[in-house]
């Protein structure tokens, strides 16, 4: 009777780094740190990494105990490896987000910062960025948007802040450049005190002005 009644109740799964209860339809990650496995949620999986946790299924036979811990170091080494020049990939496809129909010539740089921003959000929504922040608003709900002009630089810096997550873009317009400048999951991460929130977004990640 209690294996009955355990089948039929719905356990949502807590991912383990960062204790959110994953969607339906999300799946968690099984991570092993060479004595437990844990559930990880998609967005930390390179948090995981990072810390040294394998993903279960490439964890070995537990029969040659040193060849074993061998044999894992050097997959972290790997793991780790991927992950950095994903991180590299990233950064490269950032720098190439370039708006090229702007013709950059004639762009008067608008001079009232809130047209300033709205001109950066229109440049934002227009690059590969607004998908980025698409798919982590599907998981994780609206997030706090703040965008202000950095005085003295034709340059608007927009930060995009969920709980567990944050995202910094730079819109340069001199160069016609949407370019991610930062990522992390810690609001400390973040520096700088940040402008109240006065940027809305919608489900597919685009930006506007409240
Ligand atoms: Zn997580």
């Amino acid at each position: 009777m209690a294996t009955r009644e355990l089948k039929l109740r719905w356990e949502p799964v807590a991912c383990d780094i960062c204790q959110r209860s994953l969607l339906r339809g999300e799946y968690p990650v099984r991570f092993y740190d060479g004595q437990t496995v844990h559930m990880v949620c998609d967005l930390c999986t390179g948090r995981a990494h990072r810390q040294g946790w394998l993903r279960e299924g490439t964890h070995l036979a537990e029969s040659a105990p040193a060849a074993h811990a061998e044999r894992a170091r050097s997959l972290v080494a790997r793991l780790r490896t991927r992950r950095a020049s994903e991180v590299a990939r990233e950064s490269a496809s950032a720098q190439a987000a370039v708006v090229d129909d702007l013709p950059h010539h004639v762009q008067a740089v608008p001079s009232a910062a809130d047209a300033q921003i709205a001109r950066a959000l229109g440049m934002f929504n227009a690059s590969e960025h607004a998908r980025t922040i698409a798919g982590v608003l599907h998981s994780l709900g609206a997030p706090n948007v703040h965008a202000r002009a950095l005085g003295g630089d034709p340059l608007v810096e927009i930060t995009v802040v969920w709980e567990l997550r944050w995202y910094r873009f730079e819109v340069d317009f001199e160069n016609g450049v949407v370019r991610q400048s930062g990522q992390g999951y810690e609001h400390d991460e973040l520096g700088r005190e940040l402008p109240p929130a006065n940027v809305s977004a919608d489900e597919a990640g685009r930006l506007a002005l409240r």
